[in-house]
């Protein structure tokens, strides 16, 4: 496989496992994130559904109040149930619609919200039905069983506050004890509101206590004295929350300071006489005010636990946020490796390669990129522009070289005066058209000449004019040859004229058009005049037994030299001697 292709299987799977290792990590920070959000919501539900009971306890005391009025009834305290009932409806009103809109669905929380809805409407029917008929006619019974369906219903809401509280706590532990503080001081105020609600009975029968409520009131004495502990306990640890500190000492000055004693009066007084100083809607107004200030510790503790939430949320949620940011560095960063490995490595790499393998093949035209960067990459450039720079020397050299072993063999083949094949050239020439000649069937004729009398021309005018005329000679039977035929020095004044594709008959007359246009030819001399001369011509047709030339040229030279005997000037072949007339 091709590194660059690798690389790119590489980039990709390592790609796709960062981003999805990415992806779930910061999906599950944003999810944490959520959930985060959804506990946070808890809390902000939970003060609501608090806000919720506490308006349905307090909707308690007006209705005691109605409840141990004469008939027809003081409008006034009809006015102050009908206020304290439209407080309470919007207060769960409220509350519906906070967990309607709940970014996260608490089923285990609006369901009781539902029940203590319906408990609610219930406990008012029973509270009218009752303040309906005359003072007189009420039942202790049935006035007991009106008052405690209105218990019932902070009873039903139980469920939607441990809901809650466990959501908040599993997600914000710091927050726990602000909000186990703040569900303390919510039973406090509802178990606060029943001791209060022990005295509807006797306040409206004029009767001393019941034995019933005698029980009922030691045993909310019990719970709200242990409710107190354990707020001590529980805010204590909070002693550094000065809000928290304030909230605990207006609640003991006003509640356990103010209203017990009054209560333990009223008690005293129930337990014996029954000549109480004050009515249900008097004791309601001596007592309730001093319960707000459970109300506001209660408050108080549950913007601790928001808070102490909202700290823990901002800091999941800068978590998450470092997660995405790390995970979108992550990917950002895997990407430029890859892309600058790419750039840097892998790219010029596989440019370097073709370069490299181009020089190898000789191909030495392509241009060698100058490097972007200084690494390593461009030391190799740099060797490949040297070894180029060696490789196109080298290429000069060896033609330089072929040029010169090509100037030696033409050298070694030609005849240095006239220019002419001399005999090593003919042979290699010769040879080769004989060969395919005889392949192909075709006829080839061999003309041997030798000039007359030559050695009588040097003699008489020279060396230097004898040249002169082997040279002219030369140049003769080259324009008087056909295209194809191979005119050679054969040695001194004899050459050679190989005819291919031509049958004796015609290489016999050709020979004699050579032999008249040399007899025709006139050689001006040095010292004036004009210079004859004549050849004789042998002429014979190779035959396909012919291994070699030289076979041939030894029957022509047979020819000549009969053509010499017989008186020159003349071309003898095998089958006829042509002369001049
Ligand atoms: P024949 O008609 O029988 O051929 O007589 P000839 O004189 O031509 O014969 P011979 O072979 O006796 O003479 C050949 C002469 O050619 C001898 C030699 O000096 C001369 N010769 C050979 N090569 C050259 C050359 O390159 N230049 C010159 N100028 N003369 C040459
Ligand atoms: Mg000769
Ligand atoms: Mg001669």
């Amino acid at each position: 496989m091709r590194l660059q292709h690798l690389f790119f299987l590489i980039s990709l799977l390592l790609s796709l496992t960062v981003i999805s290792m990415t992806a779930g990590s910061v999906r599950g920070a944003w999810d944490d994130v959520s959930k985060a959000r959804g506990s946070l919501e808890a809390i902000e539900h939970l003060q609501v559904l608090l806000v919720a009971a506490e308006m349905a306890s307090r909707e308690r005391g007006p209705a005691n109040g109605v409840l141990g009025d004469d008939l027809p009834g003081d409008p006034a305290k009809r006015a102050r149930l009908k206020t304290a009932r439209d407080r309470t409806d919007k207060a769960f009103s409220t509350l519906q619609g906070a967990l309607d809109r709940a970014s996260m669905p608490q089923p285990g929380a609006s369901r009781p919200v539902s029940q203590a809805l319906a408990q609610l409407i219930r406990a008012r029917a029973a509270i009218d039905l009752t303040a309906s008929r005359p003072r007189s006619a009420r039942g202790a019974d049935e006035i007991r069983g009106a008052v405690s369906q209105m218990f019932g219903v902070i009873d039903t809401l139980g469920p939607a506050i441990i809901t809650l509280t466990n959501e908040a706590q599993t997600t914000y532990p710091s927050a726990a004890n602000a909000l186990i503080a703040a569900r303390l001081a919510a039973d406090l105020r509802e178990y606060a509101g029943q001791l209060g609600s022990q005295f509807t009975v006797a306040l409206t029968t004029r009767q001393p206590l019941g034995a019933a409520e005698r029980v009922a009131i030691e045993r909310l004495r019990g719970r709200v004295e242990l409710l107190r502990k354990q707020l001590l306990e529980r805010t204590a640890t909070n002693s550094d929350r000065a809000a928290v500190q304030a909230a605990m000492a207006s609640m003991q000055d006003h509640y356990f300071a103010s209203a017990i004693p009054f209560v333990e009066a009223q008690t005293a007084t129930g337990l014996h006489s029954g000549h109480y100083d004050v009515d249900t809607a008097g004791f309601a107004a001596r007592y309730v005010p001093d319960m707000d200030a459970i109300v506001s510790l209660r408050d108080v503790l549950i913007n601790e636990a928001l808070v102490d939430a909202q700290a823990g949320l901002d800091k999941i949620h800068t978590k998450a946020r470092w997660m995405a940011g790390g995970g979108l560095a992550t990917i950002a960063l895997l990407a430029l490796t890859l892309w600058m490995i790419h750039r840097r490595v892998v790219r010029p790499l596989g440019r370097t390669a073709q370069l490299i393998s181009a020089i190898a093949q000789g191909r030495l035209d392509l241009d060698v990129p100058r490097p972007k960067y200084r690494d390593e990459l461009a030391e190799v450039l740099e060797a490949i522009a040297v070894l180029r720079q060696h490789s196109e020397a080298r290429l000069v050299l060896e033609e330089e070289r072929q040029r010169l072993v090509d100037q030696l063999r033409d050298q070694s083949n030609t005849d240095f005066l006239t220019g002419l094949p001399n005999r090593r050239g003919f042979f290699e020439l010769a040879e080769h058209d004989l060969t395919t000649m005889h392949r192909h069937g075709h006829p080839v004729t061999l003309a041997i000449f030798d000039l007359d009398h030559f050695k009588q021309i040097n003699d008489t005018h020279g060396h230097t004019v004898g040249d002169s005329v082997l040279v002219e000679v030369a140049a003769l039977c080259c324009q008087h040859s056909r295209s194809g035929d191979v005119v050679a020095r054969y040695g001194g004044e004899e050459f050679l004229v190989l005819m291919p594709y031509c049958t004796l008959e015609d290489g016999a007359l050709q020979a004699d058009r050579l032999r008249r246009h040399i007899e025709a030819m006139r050689i001006p001399l040095p010292e004036g005049g004009e210079l004859h001369i004549t050849a004789s011509f042998g002429v014979e047709q190779c035959l396909p037994g012919d291994p070699t030339i030289h076979g041939v040229i030894s029957r022509a030279d047979e020819r000549l030299y009969a053509a010499k005997s017989s008186g020159r000037n003349r071309v003898v072949s095998s089958d006829t001697t042509l002369q001049a007339s």
